[in-house]
């Protein structure tokens, strides 16, 4: 095998290969297929199955989301939306005028309950008092999308700065003031699970406004998101998907030759874990971006420039995770939605002292009451950062045995039955993630996801497009979403598809 310049495509078109099928990977394949740009087209998935976060379970006699749970903003904007309602997937109320028209401004609603950590209910006109300041402050900070220079680099400082300032006009009593104090915690660790973040000190404030809220009110797949992927899936030839194949190495910028392509050259050869090579001429690239945190050292062969390792480095990555409980019995009313805790003695002024194995559950934000399927109670706990990291150590029997103490405690029942079951994400822990979503990440900016999502080589160093990037991480104002993370597959179709429409006006005869 020779490595150097070259790489001519073959006479039956180029070799594309899409690495990882989530909905990035799945979206782009989708783009592609039938097209003359990618007549031979595989993609290599490392698991057993499609949809990377993407991921419905069975389980409590339906469907639970162990990843993407809602679609941000379901309107006419969102590929989401349009692509679930083509394939038949949501329900008339997700459909209607009414819903797509709420604006949210991407703040959640407010809880239905709201309890301290001891087991004393939160008026829930104290709770909108406080959502109020919080989401006010939020707003705030999209006024720094275009300044020089921001008064402090994070959203947490930010944030922090000016309730520092609210508090010195507060005029209650001090319990009332600790317990708003807490219930800004609450938000702050809710506003770490929606960024996917451990501390919003680690979220640049400058280019915090760039990530867009469509209009909507997001809404659920009642047959779990997964049949969104399987339906893209099931739109692809049989062949096309190659499951249980991770990748190990890309190598690029060569010329390769295949016994099994006699006589043809490829700029790229893709070698997986189990020993199995796949020459191509282009490779879109969408593993997360916490897997090539991890292997873009040894992913790449040559390595990735300079200021693509840089990109990476600095664009945040982090753990938000969910925790399933089943209950014998519900202890909340038939309509609550949203149960909220508040972790008494907790500030955003003051961080927690003491270690992960005494306090980690104090980042959990509270349980979301999952619509009864046949009679069977579930409640679902969001938990960002490194307490979450921290909990996926731990076993199913442990995280029960603690929830169940703080579930006890916030109702003020020490008789509370333990839940049946458990059932949980752990993605931080998984190969092929290593965490939940992306940020921008103090010291980084919108630049650095539009230089990750810049296609190698760069200009004239080689065969074009041999590596594009695709995936959630590479869309500049959708980031952190699977609208995000399908649009930037389908752009990277596009440029592929751009390519073969250049390279056939060139080889057109000029009359
Ligand atoms: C807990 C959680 C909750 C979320 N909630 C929402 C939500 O409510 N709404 C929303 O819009 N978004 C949500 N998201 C984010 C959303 O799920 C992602 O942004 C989106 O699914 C990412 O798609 P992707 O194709 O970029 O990456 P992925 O879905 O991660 O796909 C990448 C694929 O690459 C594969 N892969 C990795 N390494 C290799 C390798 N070496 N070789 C071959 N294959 C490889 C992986 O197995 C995976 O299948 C959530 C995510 C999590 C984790």
């Amino acid at each position: 095998m020779a490595s150097g310049g070259g790489g001519g495509e073959t006479l039956g078109g180029p070799r594309v290969l899409v690495v990882g099928g989530g909905i990035a990977g799945l979206g782009a394949a989708q783009r592609l297929c039938g097209h003359p740009a990618a007549p031979h087209l595989r993609i290599l998935e490392a698991t057993a199955r499609a949809g990377g976060r993407i991921r419905s379970e069975r389980g409590f006699g339906g469907m639970v989301e162990v990843g993407a749970h809602w679609i941000h903003g379901p309107s006419q904007g969102n590929p989401v939306f349009q692509l679930a309602a083509a394939f038949g997937l949501l329900g008339e109320k997700e459909l209607s005028e009414e819903n797509q028209l709420v604006d949210t401004g991407g703040h959640l609603a407010l809880p239905s309950m709201c309890c301290t950590s001891s087991g004393t209910r939160v008026s829930l006109e104290l709770v909108a008092e406080m959502a109020s300041l919080f989401y006010e402050l939020i707003d705030q900070t999209r006024e720094f999308l275009h300044v020089a220079e921001t008064p402090v680099p994070s959203v947490g400082e930010y944030l922090k700065k000016e309730i520092g300032q609210h508090v010195a006009h507060w005029t209650e009593d001090e319990d009332t003031k600790n317990l708003k104090l807490a219930i800004l915690n609450t938000f702050f660790n809710v506003e770490c699970c929606i960024s996917g973040t451990h501390s919003m000190d680690l979220v640049a404030l400058a280019p915090f406004g760039e990530y867009t809220v469509l209009p909507g009110l997001d809404c659920t797949f009642s047959g779990g998101y997964q049949g969104l992927t399987n339906h893209i899936m099931g739109s692809l030839p049989k062949d096309v998907m190659v499951f249980n194949k991770p990748v190990k190495t890309v190598r690029w910028n060569g010329s390769f030759q295949e016994a099994a392509f006699p006589g043809e050259t490829f700029p790229v050869l893709v070698e997986c874990d189990d020993g199995g090579q796949f020459p191509a001429h282009h490779v879109v690239i969408t593993v997360p971006l916490g897997f090539l945190k991890e292997h873009q050292g040894t992913f790449f062969e040559p390595p990735l420039p300079a200021a693509k390792v840089e990109a990476i480095r600095k664009i945040g990555f982090g753990t938000n995770n969910k925790v399933f409980l089943e209950f014998q019995e519900p202890f909340w009313e038939p309509d609550c939605q949203f149960i909220q805790v508040v972790w008494e003695d907790t500030s955003p002024l003051h961080d927690i002292a003491s270690g992960l194995q005494d306090t980690w559950f104090k980042k959990l934000i509270g349980f979301l009451v999952l619509p009864s399927f046949k009679s069977v109670h579930v409640l679902c706990g969001f938990i960002a950062g490194l307490e979450s990291e921290f909990m996926e150590t731990l076993s199913d029997e442990e995280v029960l045995l603690s929830l169940t103490q703080v579930l006890q405690k916030m109702t003020g029942n020490p008789q509370l039955p333990a839940p049946k079951s458990i059932l949980r994400s752990r993605w931080h822990s998984a190969p092929y993630t290593r965490g939940s979503y992306s940020y921008v990440a103090v010291g980084s900016t919108g630049d650095d996801i539009d230089l990750l999502a810049q296609p190698l080589p760069e200009d004239g160093t080689g065969p074009q497009l041999q590596i594009l990037f695709a995936g959630e991480a590479t869309h500049r104002t959708f980031y952190s979403t699977t609208h995000g993370a399908l649009l930037s597959g389908w752009r990277e179709a596009d440029r592929l598809i751009g390519l073969w429409d250049l390279k056939m006006q060139q080889t057109r005869p000029r009359l």
